[in-house]
C-alpha cells in the first residue's frame, strides 16, 4: 500500500525503539501465564508502591503491559497481538498510532490506559460517539476491574437518558482511573465544571492523559466548530426586523457582494454608505454602531448563506438544522450568536429567545490542556504535518497484524452522473449476483437514498444507513459481511462497528466496498476502503466518480467545467463508457487536495481566532481556581478595589451633575442615600472619596456584625468577587463570540484581519476587567445578608 512506502525515517526509527520494548513484553508471555488470578491482580498495587517509591511509569512499562495483556486473555479472551502490544506502546509515548481497520484499537488502548492509570491521576479515552463510549467502557472496563482499577463511563447513550447527570456522578466519572467518554461530553463537562459557584460544585480534576479514538476525525474534521454552553436569554432585540427589510432593499453586485463558492456575502464601500443613510449613523463601523452591524451581517448571511431546504427546514413554525452530511434533522441544535434568529425573521416564524453563550472551547484547546495526548486512526499519516503543527504529536504507523489482501482498484471516472450511477449499479448486479456482500458508501444522505430507490428498482433487497440511529445500525452493518448482503451507508453510518464476514464469502473475494464518489479528503477514502479486508482478509474496493460530482465542481481545474459542458449529452460516442486519460484522474487528485487544503486553512483561522479566547478563558479559570481552592484574604484586596473603582468614577466622570452623583451613589454603594447633602454636590475629588470610602467601612462593619466571625466574612468576600467575574465573563465569552461573526465579515471585505479581533478583543478584555472591579463593589455594598439559628447565612445579591 503507498501509505506505508512513505513511512518516514523519523518512523522508522520510533518503530524500531518501539519494536525493541515489545521484544520484552512478549519474553514475559509465559511467565505471566503461570501466575495466579491473585498474583497477576495484585501486580496493580506493586506498581503503585514501586511509583511511589520513585520509579517511573516507563520503568514499569514492560512489566504493566505484559499484566494487561494477560489480564485481557483471561478475562475477555483477546491476547493482544505483538503489533497491538506496539501500537499500545505508541499510545504510551504520546503518539497518534495509525492502526488500520479491525486491527483491534479498542484492545490496544487497554495497555496503555492501564499504565498511565496506575499514577492515580485518571487517564481518559474519549471516543466519537456515546455508543462506542458505552460499549468499549463496559467491554474493556472488566479488564480494570479485575486489576483493580476504577472505571467511568462518561456518556450517556442517546435514547437511554435524557436526564441530566448529577454532579456527583460526573464527579464519579472523573474521578475514576480510566475514563471511557466522548470528546463532546468532556468539552461540555469541562465547561460547565468551570460553571461552578464552589469547591464543592466542582468535578472534575486537572487532566493528566488522554487517547482520542479515530483522532483525525475528532482533532481535525469536528475541531472547526467550538463547542459552546448557552443560557441566560439575551434581551431580545428588534434590530432584527429592522435589518431583514434593509437588506431586501439591497442590490446584489452594487451594495452587497455575493460569492456562494467561498459562502461570503459583505456590504460593498456603496452598501456601507447606504446603510449610513438609511439607519441615519455616522459611521457603521464605530463601537456604538457595531450591534446594528451585527444585525446587517446576520441578516445578509441568513438571506444569502443559509438555503431553506439544504441547511434549514421549517417545521412546525420553527427552525430546524439539516446535518448536510447526513440530511437529518438536527434535533435541538441551533445556530450560535443571532444567525438563528436572523434566519427565523427571514422566514418570518416565531423568533426563539437569543441565548448567551457562556462558555465555549475548542478541542485544540481543550486536548492542548493534557499534559500528554495520545490518538488512534486508521488514517493519520496524511495529516501529520497538521497533527504536529496543532497537537504536537507525532504519527506512528504501525504495520498490519497479518498482510493486507485487499485489492484497491483504480477509479473509474465518468462524464456524468447518470453514466456514473448505471455503471455503479451494474457493477453491484454483477457482485449481487454472485453473492458477494456489497457495502455501497455515499458522501450524503440524499445520494445514499438515490442508489437505495435505484437498486429497489433492480429487485435487490438491501438496508438503508443514515447515521441517525448509532446503535442500530451498528447491529445492520455488523452483518454487511454475510452472504448475498448489499448495504447502502453514509460514510458516517456504523462507524467503529467491525465487519465480520459470513461463511464463504471469502472464496468469493471478501466483502466489497464501492465509494460512489471521492470524498474531500483523501484519509476518508481510506476510512472508506479500511471496511473491507481486515484482519488480511480477501476484499476489494472501488471509487466511482463522475465529473458533477460536487468534489470535481467545487475544486476542479476549468478545463473539466469546460470539457462537461461540451460532453454532456447522450448521441457522444464514448457514452456509458469511463474516461480513460490520464488527465482526470490528476483533476480529481488536484481537487481532493485543494479542498483538504482549504480545509486546513480555516481550520487554522479557527485556532488564531481561538487563541484570543483561550488566554483570557486560561486567566479566568484560574482567577477562579484560586478564589475556589485557595485561602486567599480578600479583604484587603477588596479595599484597594474600592479605591479604584471611585477612583475610575472620578476620573470619567470630571464634570458630573448632582443627578450623576446621586444615581452613581445609589447604583454603587447605598440606598440609604437619598438625599445628599448640597453641599457634597460641590465637593472636590478627594472629599468624595473620603465619603464613599466612610460608606464602604461602615456597610462592612455592619456586615461584620451580622456575619459575626472572620471565616464568613472572608466566604461573603469570596462569593461577591467570584459572582462578579462569572457575570463580566459571560458577558465576555458572548461578545468574544458575537466580535468574531463581525470582523469575519469585516475580513473578508478587506477591511481587517484576525489582528484586529486581536486588538478588539483586547480592548473588551480590559473592559470586563474594569466591569468585573465594578460589580465587585455593588456586590459586597449592595448585599443583604442573613443568618439563621445555625450560623448559616445567605447572601441575597442585586
Ligand atoms: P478497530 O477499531 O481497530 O477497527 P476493533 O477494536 O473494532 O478494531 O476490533 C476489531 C475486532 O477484532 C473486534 O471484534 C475485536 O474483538 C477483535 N480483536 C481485536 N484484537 C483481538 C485479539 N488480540 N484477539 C482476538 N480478537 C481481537
Amino acid at each position: 500500500m503507498k501509505l506505508r512506502n512513505n513511512t518516514s525515517i523519523l518512523n522508522k526509527y520510533r518503530l524500531f525503539k518501539i519494536r525493541r520494548i515489545t521484544k520484552k513484553i512478549i519474553k514475559l508471555e509465559s511467565e505471566y501465564r503461570q501466575m495466579t488470578d491473585e498474583e497477576l491482580s495484585g501486580q496493580t498495587i506493586k506498581f503503585k508502591e514501586r511509583l511511589a517509591q520513585g520509579e517511573t511509569l516507563d520503568d514499569l512499562l514492560v512489566e504493566a503491559f505484559a499484566t494487561a495483556r494477560e489480564a485481557c486473555y483471561r478475562i475477555l479472551g483477546q491476547f493482544p497481538y505483538e503489533v497491538q502490544v506496539m501500537g499500545g506502546i505508541a499510545l504510551h509515548q504520546g503518539c497518534i498510532a495509525e492502526m488500520r481497520t479491525g486491527e483491534g484499537k479498542t484492545l490496544t488502548a487497554t495497555m496503555p490506559l492501564y499504565l498511565n492509570a496506575l499514577m492515580g491521576k485518571g487517564a481518559i479515552l474519549v471516543t466519537t460517539n456515546a455508543y462506542l463510549a458505552v460499549r468499549d467502557g463496559e467491554e474493556m472496563g472488566k479488564v480494570y476491574q479485575f486489576l483493580g482499577l476504577t472505571v467511568g463511563i462518561g456518556a450517556k447513550e442517546e435514547d437511554t437518558d435524557t436526564n441530566q447527570d448529577s454532579e456527583e456522578d460526573r464527579e464519579s466519572v472523573y474521578m475514576a482511573d480510566i475514563t471511557y467518554t466522548t470528546s463532546a461530553t468532556l468539552g461540555f463537562d469541562y465547561l460547565s465544571n468551570n460553571l461552578a459557584s464552589s469547591a464543592e460544585g466542582k468535578f472534575l480534576r486537572d487532566f493528566n492523559y488522554v487517547i482520542v479514538d479515530e483522532a483525525d476525525a475528532v482533532l481535525l474534521d469536528s475541531a472547526q466548530t467550538p463547542l459552546i454552553i448557552s443560557g441566560f436569554p439575551r434581551v431580545q432585540s428588534n434590530l432584527f426586523d429592522i435589518c431583514n427589510q434593509f437588506i431586501l432593499t439591497l442590490k446584489e453586485g452594487e451594495e452587497f457582494f455575493f460569492d456562494p463558492d467561498k459562502k461570503e456575502v459583505y456590504l460593498t464601500d456603496k452598501g456601507n454608505d447606504y446603510a449610513e443613510s438609511y439607519f441615519d449613523i455616522a459611521e457603521l463601523y464605530s463601537s456604538e454602531s457595531w450591534e446594528l452591524n451585527r444585525h446587517i451581517n446576520l441578516a445578509l448571511r441568513a438571506h444569502y448563506l443559509y438555503r431553506k431546504n439544504f441547511d434549514y427546514v421549517v417545521q412546525d413554525d420553527e427552525i430546524k438544522l439539516l446535518d448536510n452530511r447526513t440530511g437529518r434533522v438536527l434535533e435541538g441544535t441551533r445556530l450560535q450568536s443571532g444567525i438563528h434568529q436572523a434566519i427565523e425573521t427571514k422566514e418570518k416564524v416565531k423568533k426563539t429567545k437569543e441565548s448567551r453563550a457562556m462558555g465555549s472551547v475548542t478541542y485544540q484547546s481543550l486536548f492542548n490542556m493534557f499534559p500528554k495526548i495520545a490518538g488512534m486512526t486508521g488514517t493519520g499519516h496524511q495529516a501529520e504535518d497538521e497533527l504536529i503543527e496543532t497537537y504536537h504529536v507525532p504519527v506512528v504507523s504501525i504495520p498490519t497484524n497479518k498482510p493486507t489482501q485487499r485489492i484497491d482498484y483504480p477509479d473509474k471516472i465518468y462524464a456524468t452522473l447518470p453514466e456514473k450511477l448505471y455503471a455503479t449499479i451494474e457493477m453491484v448486479k454483477k457482485l449481487h449476483a454472485k453473492g458477494q456482500p456489497v457495502l455501497l458508501i455515499s458522501g450524503t444522505v440524499e445520494i445514499t437514498q438515490i442508489y437505495s430507490k435505484m437498486l429497489l428498482q433492480e429487485g435487490i433487497p438491501h438496508s438503508t444507513l443514515t447515521a441517525n440511529n448509532v446503535a442500530k445500525e451498528a447491529l445492520i452493518i455488523q452483518e454487511a459481511g454475510q452472504y448475498g448482503t448489499v448495504t447502502c451507508a453514509t460514510i458516517m453510518a456504523g462507524r467503529g462497528t467491525d465487519i465480520k464476514l459470513g461463511q464463504g464469502v471469502a472464496e468469493l473475494g471478501g466483502l466489497a466496498v464501492i465509494g460512489t464518489e471521492r470524498m474531500p479528503n483523501s484519509r476518508m477514502d481510506w476510512q472508506l476502503r479500511g471496511r473491507s479486508g481486515r484482519q488480511g482478509e480477501p476484499g476489494m474496493s472501488q471509487f466511482f466518480v463522475s465529473l458533477e460530482d460536487e468534489l470535481l465542481v467545487n475544486n476542479g481545474p476549468e478545463w473539466v467545467k469546460k470539457y462537461f459542458k461540451k460532453n454532456n449529452n447522450t448521441e457522444r460516442r464514448n457514452y456509458g463508457q469511463p474516461l480513460k486519460s490520464k488527465r482526470f484522474k490528476r483533476a480529481l487528485t488536484h481537487a481532493q487536495t485543494k479542498s483538504e487544503d482549504g480545509a486546513i486553512s480555516s481550520r487554522r483561522f479557527t485556532i488564531e481566532y481561538d487563541e484570543s479566547m483561550r488566554i483570557q478563558r486560561n486567566k479566568v479559570y484560574a482567577l477562579r481556581d484560586k478564589l475556589m481552592l485557595e485561602d486567599v484574604d480578600l479583604s484587603a484586596k477588596v479595599e484597594k478595589i474600592v479605591f479604584e473603582v471611585i477612583g475610575d468614577f472620578l476620573q470619567t466622570h470630571p464634570k458630573r451633575s448632582p443627578h450623576q452623583l446621586r444615581r452613581y451613589i445609589l447604583d454603587n454603594f447605598t440606598y440609604e442615600f437619598k438625599k445628599i447633602p448640597e453641599d457634597l454636590l460641590l465637593a472636590s475629588d478627594t472629599q468624595i472619596e473620603d465619603l464613599l470610602f466612610l460608606i464602604f467601612k461602615k456597610e462592612m462593619k455592619k456586615k461584620a456584625r451580622i456575619v459575626q466571625t472572620h471565616e464568613g466574612m472572608s466566604e461573603f468576600y469570596r462569593l461577591a468577587v467570584l459572582k462578579a467575574i462569572d457575570e463580566a465573563w459571560i458577558e465576555e465569552v458572548d461578545t468574544l463570540q458575537q466580535l468574531k461573526g463581525v470582523i469575519t465579515t469585516r475580513s473578508t471585505a478587506q477591511k481587517g484581519s484576525v489582528s484586529e479581533y486581536y486588538k478588539e478583543s483586547l480592548r473588551s478584555y480590559k473592559e470586563m476587567t474594569r466591569q468585573i472591579q465594578q460589580k465587585i463593589v455593588r456586590n459586597i455594598m449592595l448585599s443583604t445578608i442573613e443568618v439563621d439559628k445555625e450560623g448559616r447565612f445567605s447572601i441575597y445579591f442585586v
